[in-house]
């Protein structure tokens, strides 16, 4: 077989991108703006700026500026570790024997084991930069924690991770990993807060949730002086980051003349998602091409299919910002079942409006069949794959599949979002087949939609 195209589709380090691309910039129709939690009226600057770094706080209000340089410490950083390749998957083309054409772009080859390290790196950064003595911070499954607590050590910043409570026991292992880098990591809901105190006396004995986790981190950054709170995922600024991914595997397609059909995403809070689609949406937004985007949930937290659009709290303890998003209610806590990642019941405001605009459409996918997606993609392309990744290769093997039916052959990208080498409880379970499927109900839903906040603006 002559194979013109080649397993990996290496850039050059020129090649990586020297701004991120803000698709904001070019939506006629931009997401909502958050609003302050106390008065419910559109953020300023200078309220958030008491929340976050006075730049990323910049970032996050500014919806007309299309690109952003990447400042050239943070490229001298993203050098260690990128541009990432973009791999023709081959063999899981063979194995489906599907006319299809699959490509995904890895973003595991990092300590952290994820993308979060592109957003961690530059949050860091303006922190730094603006005298900061450290940064508090949230995490779910531990991926964004580990990042943070990288690009910290890196920086010589101080950095206390809050860290859900369930993850915090499941994977000792991730936990060790942020404190071997100089974090402290407290479990979460803690007794070391006033809204973890509350969370617990609520709701006792509970595993946390992220909604909770980030109320404590906001409540400790806004408690101690040169401290300010950063975040993951879900935030304008944080796709921005992330626009890197996108933006390379645009340079990479082109690199070799292949044209996208099908772009696929695990969606959490949207982070990978939206960088990775952020250029292919704008190039939408612009009429120069289209693309069929699909954003794909875990079936037990559902926000963008299930949900409804409304401003909501970002976190359970009400201390964050309000945005309008596709959510389940912020007092949503999904099933302990689930296992780690995706369990934000809201997802990024751009993200979120691009589906009410139709330019995205989602799906959601069940734990088990993502974790059978999960090991045959392992046992074709080599890499063990994060749970959260799975849910992208269960339907880019679905889409893959419909095309050896049809006969069509399209070009279909996905986004490998990170390895799962600390996701073996979840692999055991499900090598064990007591892998659960909890799905919520419609009247659970309904009562968690109940608690939205009224928002007349
Ligand atoms: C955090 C994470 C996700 C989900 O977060 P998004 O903000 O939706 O991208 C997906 N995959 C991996 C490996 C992660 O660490």
């Amino acid at each position: 077989m002559k194979k013109e195209i080649p397993y990996k589709i290496y850039l050059e380090e020129q090649e990586m991108p020297k701004q991120w691309y803000n698709v904001r910039a070019d939506m006629k129709k931009k997401p909502a703006r958050i609003l302050n939690p106390e008065t419910l009226k559109p953020i300023t600057l200078e309220e958030l700026s008491g929340i976050f770094c006075e730049e990323l706080a910049r970032q996050e209000l500014d919806d007309t500026t299309a690109y952003f340089d990447i400042p050239d410490e943070i490229r001298n950083f993203y050098r260690m570790y990128r541009p990432s390749p973009l791999t023709r998957a081959y063999c899981l083309e063979e194995k489906l024997g599907t006319p299809a054409h699959i490509y995904y772009k890895f973003e595991g080859n990092n300590t952290s084991g994820s993308h979060k390290l592109n957003s961690a790196i530059a949050q860091a950064y303006y922190a730094k930069k603006q005298g900061l003595k450290g940064v508090t911070t949230e995490t779910g499954a531990g991926q964004w924690g580990t990042a943070l607590s990288m690009a910290c050590a890196y920086l010589d910043l101080d950095c206390q991770v809050y860290m859900v409570k369930c993850s915090y026991e499941q994977k000792p292992f991730r936990r060790e990993v942020m404190r071997t880098y100089g974090a402290r990591v407290t479990p979460s809901p803690s007794m070391d807060t006033e809204v973890g105190r509350k969370i617990n006396a609520e709701f006792p004995g509970t595993s946390g949730s992220l909604g909770c986790a980030i109320s404590e981190a906001v409540e400790a950054a806004v408690s101690q002086e040169g401290y300010r709170y950063v975040l993951g995922s879900v935030l304008t600024q944080v796709l921005l980051h992330q626009s890197i991914i996108g933006l390379e595997t645009k340079t990479a397609l082109d690199k070799y003349g292949i044209k996208a059909d099908t772009i696929i995403g695990c969606a959490g809070g949207g982070s990978n998602l939206g960088g990775l689609i952020s250029p292919f949406v704008g190039q939408m937004l612009k009429g120069e091409a289209d693309y069929e985007i699909i954003a794909v949930e875990p079936a037990s937290c559902p926000s963008l299919t299930r949900g409804v659009y409304a401003y909501d709290f970002c976190d359970t303890g009400k201390v964050c910002p309000l945005a309008k998003m596709y959510t389940l209610g912020s007092s949503f806590i999904p099933s302990a079942s689930h296992s780690g990642g995706l369990r934000y019941h809201g997802m990024s405001s751009v993200v979120s409006e691009l589906y009410d605009q139709g330019l995205v459409t989602a799906r959601s996918v069940e734990q088990t069949e993502v974790f059978k997606a999960a090991q045959m993609f392992a046992k074709v392309e080599g890499i063990l794959p994060a749970p959260e990744s799975s849910h992208a290769i269960k339907v880019a093997i679905d889409e893959a599949l419909k095309c050896k039916e049809t006969g069509e052959s399209r070009n279909i990208v996905f986004g490998l979002t990170g390895t799962g080498y600390f996701d073996m409880v979840a692999y055991q379970k499900f090598n064990d087949g007591q892998m659960s499927d909890y799905i919520p109900t419609d009247e659970e839903l309904a009562k968690s939609f109940a608690k939205l906040p009224k928002v007349e603006l």
